[in-house]
């Protein structure tokens, strides 16, 4: 049985008050849910405001990239080690907007799932193809290619100590989101992709949507056999919608 996931991806947003008061929201209305997981992933700059409101609570937190490197003269990245200092349990890999802005290979992302696991943090892995892929019919090579780059370099037992989340590009920050039957078919896609080198893998993994998903079409989507949470971004923003975000994945 799989639990659900939810994870807030906050992208580069707030201050420190606007984090305290979002916290405090979440903080609030926690006890309304009671079996799917929920995090946070935060600027790295707010880690330590967010570690001291979250600890002795039930929501883990996050970063949002990692460096390759350990230490040294890597001048504004953040190293595993760091985050799990402050007390991360989760890292995002290879989000659409690091692949586009920042041209994260499909390499370097697997060397980032690598460096996650080497400093005991969960990667949540980011795939997804864009709208001009989709249009192309390629969805399943794109997907295939990003989760076998991860596969080739750190192997398939591995992939299974991470989350994937499957994020269709043209669905992030645009409010169009993917209708539940487009996203169910993906996320079985690569189940059963996985499945062909490690069925208890597949079978055991994590696998959350991304893309505009929000208080009103989580439940639909949720709903999904294959949909086990969801990676949100601007919907996280706001402590009630993510909340009910966080009580449709029970
Ligand atoms: C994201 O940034 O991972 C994301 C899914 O964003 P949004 O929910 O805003 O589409």
């Amino acid at each position: 049985m799989r639990q659900p996931l939810i994870a807030g991806n906050w992208k580069m947003n707030g201050s420190r008050e606007s984090v305290k008061v979002l916290l405090d929201g979440i903080k609030h209305s926690v006890h309304d849910v009671s079996t799917a997981q929920m995090a946070v992933c935060a600027p790295h700059i707010f880690l330590g405001d967010v570690q001291a409101q979250l600890e002795n609570s039930k929501i883990a937190w996050g970063g949002q990239d990692i460096s390759v490197h350990e230490s040294g003269a890597y001048t504004g990245e953040t190293a595993g080690s760091m985050l799990a200092d402050y007390g991360c349990e989760f890292v995002i890999i290879g989000h659409s907007e690091r692949r586009t802005y920042h041209a994260e290979s499909d390499q370097l992302v697997a060397e980032k799932f690598a460096a996650a696991r080497q400093s005991g943090l969960t990667p949540i892995f980011c795939i997804g193809e864009t709208l001009q892929e989709r249009e192309k019919h390629i969805t399943e090579q794109v997907v295939a290619r990003q989760i076998d780059a991860v596969i080739n370099h750190c192997g398939v037992k591995m992939l299974g100590e991470g989350v994937v989340a499957y994020e269709p590009v043209w669905a992030i920050g645009t409010g169009v989101t993917a209708t539940p039957d487009q996203a169910q078919e993906a996320h079985n896609f690569i189940r059963t992709k996985i499945a062909e080198l490690d069925a208890k893998v597949a079978d055991e993994l994590r696998i959350l949507y991304g893309g505009s998903m929000n208080a009103k079409n989580a439940a639909d989507l949720l709903a999904q056999p294959d949909i086990d949470g969801g990676l949100i971004g601007g919907a996280s923003l706001k402590s009630a919608d993510f909340m009910t975000i966080c009580q449709a994945a029970q």
